[in-house]
C-alpha cells in the first residue's frame, strides 16, 4: 500500500527554525511559563494580522471562550453564529450559559449570509455579539457583515482559525472584528501541536483576557482572586513551535493555492463538480480545497474511492443546527449550509504532497464509475 495521504498534517520548515527557539527556550531553562517566545510571538502575530495587541493561549477554542467573555457574553445573552462551521466555534457560547443562534452560509461565499444575519438582527435585536467565521481559509462577505454589527452596535468575533494568511480586500482576516482568534492546532495551515492567539486592537481587553487565563490573579503579594480564572496560557516551548512556523507561513500559503489549482484544472470541467468561491476581494489561504457535487457521482463515492487507496479526505463540515447537541436553538436561513454539507467534500490538501500524489488523487477521482443502471432507467 502507498503512503497515507493526509487531508492537512502538521509540516515543520525544512530550516528547522522551530527547533531553535525551543532550543533556545530549553538552553536557558525557559520552557514555562510564559517567556521570551511567548512575548515574541505575539507580537510576530499581531504584526502579521495587523492588530495592536495578541494573548497567546492553549488553544483556539479557549481564544473565543476569552473573546466572548472579553465582549461582555454572560448568561442568558444571544449570541449569532454561523451554522456551517467545526463545533468548537459554537461550543464556547454555551461555556458562557449563552445562547446560540445559527445563520445560514450563502453560496456566493460559503460563510455567514448577510441577508440572514440582517434578518437575525430583526428578530433578535438585543443580540450581544456576533461570530463571523472564515471556512476553509475563505473570507466571509466583511463589508456587510461589519457595516450591520456597526448599525446594531454589536460586538464581532472573527474566527479565523482556519485562515491564517487569508485577506479581505488586503486586509488580514480576523482584524476586521472587535476580536479575532487564530488556531495552531494540528490541522490548520501552521501548528504549534495545539494552541491559539487573541488577536484585537483593543490592548486593555487583551491585558484582562490574559490575566482570566492566568487563573485572574489580582495584583497582590498573596494569592487573591476576584473573578473566575481560566489556565489558558500558551507555554514558552508551543510558542517556539509558532515562531518558527509563522516563519513558513507564506510558503505553505503558495503550496496549498498550488493544491487548489491543481485540483480546479484537472477536475474543474467535470460533470457536476463545483470548487468553492474565490471572489474578487478574498485572497485565501486555500487552507482545504473542497468543492460540491451536483452530478451523479455522490461525496460518499469520492471518500470511499480515496480511503480504499489510503487516501484522507472528509465532507464539508454538518451545520450546527443539525447536530443533536445543538439542534434545540433557533436556526435563521434556509438550505444553503445544508446543501453544501450534502454536496461538499475536502480534498486531501497536504502541503507536503507531491506532484505524483496530486496526480493520484485526480486519477482516482476522475475514474470514479457510475452505475451505468441510472442511464437506462
Ligand atoms: C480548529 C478550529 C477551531 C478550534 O481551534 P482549536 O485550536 O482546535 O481549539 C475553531 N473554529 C474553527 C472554525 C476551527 O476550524
Amino acid at each position: 500500500m502507498a503512503d497515507r495521504i493526509f487531508l492537512s498534517s502538521p509540516h515543520m520548515s525544512d530550516e528547522g527554525y522551530e527547533m531553535q527557539y525551543v532550543q533556545e527556550a530549553f538552553d536557558t531553562n525557559w520552557i514555562a511559563p510564559l517567556g521570551k517566545n511567548v512575548d515574541e510571538f505575539e507580537r510576530e502575530l499581531s504584526a502579521k494580522v495587523g492588530s495592536k495587541a495578541a494573548a497567546a493561549l492553549s488553544s483556539g477554542t479557549g481564544a473565543i471562550h476569552l473573546a466572548l467573555k472579553a465582549a461582555g457574553v454572560g448568561e442568558g445573552d444571544i449570541v449569532f453564529c454561523p451554522t456551517l462551521t467545526f463545533s468548537a466555534t459554537a461550543n464556547p457560547i454555551i461555556y458562557l450559559n449563552a445562547v446560540p443562534v445559527f445563520i445560514d452560509s450563502n453560496y456566493e461565499t460559503w460563510n455567514m449570509c448577510p441577508k440572514a444575519l440582517e434578518q437575525a438582527f430583526e428578530k433578535y435585536p438585543n443580540v450581544k455579539a456576533v461570530i463571523v467565521v472564515h471556512l476553509y481559509g475563505l473570507s466571509a462577505d466583511m463589508d456587510k457583515i461589519v457595516e450591520l454589527c456597526k448599525k446594531h452596535n454589536v460586538a464581532l468575533i472573527e474566527d479565523a482559525a482556519e485562515s491564517l494568511g487569508a485577506y479581505y480586500k488586503g486586509k488580514h482576516t480576523g482584524s476586521f472584528g472587535d476580536y479575532g482568534i487564530f488556531s495552531f492546532n494540528g490541522n490548520k495551515i501552521i501548528t504549534t501541536s495545539g494552541g491559539g492567539m487573541l488577536v484585537s486592537d483593543n490592548e486593555e481587553r487583551i491585558a484582562k483576557a490574559r490575566f482570566w487565563a492566568t487563573q485572574s490573579r489580582d495584583q497582590a503579594r498573596h494569592y487573591q482572586h476576584s473573578e473566575l480564572g481560566f489556565n489558558y496560557r500558551m507555554s514558552n516551548v508551543v510558542a517556539g513551535i509558532g515562531r518558527g512556523q509563522l516563519k513558513v507561513l507564506e510558503q505553505r500559503v503558495a503550496k496549498k493555492k498550488y493544491i487548489f489549482e491543481f485540483y480546479k484544472k484537472e477536475l474543474g470541467s467535470l460533470e457536476g463538480v463545483k470548487f468553492m468561491p474565490i471572489n474578487e476581494w478574498n485572497e485565501p489561504n486555500y487552507w482545504l480545497s473542497s468543492l460540491t457535487l451536483n452530478g451523479p457521482v455522490r461525496p460518499l463515492d469520492i471518500m470511499m474511492a480515496l480511503e480504499k487507496e489510503n487516501i484522507e479526505s472528509r465532507p464539508v463540515w454538518k451545520p450546527m443546527h443539525m447536530q443533536p447537541f445543538f439542534e434545540k436553538y433557533d436556526f435563521v436561513g434556509t438550505d444553503v449550509a445544508e446543501k453544501l454539507f450534502d454536496n461538499g467534500v475536502c480534498l486531501p490538501s497536504d502541503t507536503k504532497m507531491t506532484d505524483g500524489d496530486l496526480e493520484r488523487v485526480v486519477e482516482i477521482v476522475g475514474n470514479i464509475q457510475i452505475p451505468k443502471k441510472q442511464y437506462f432507467i
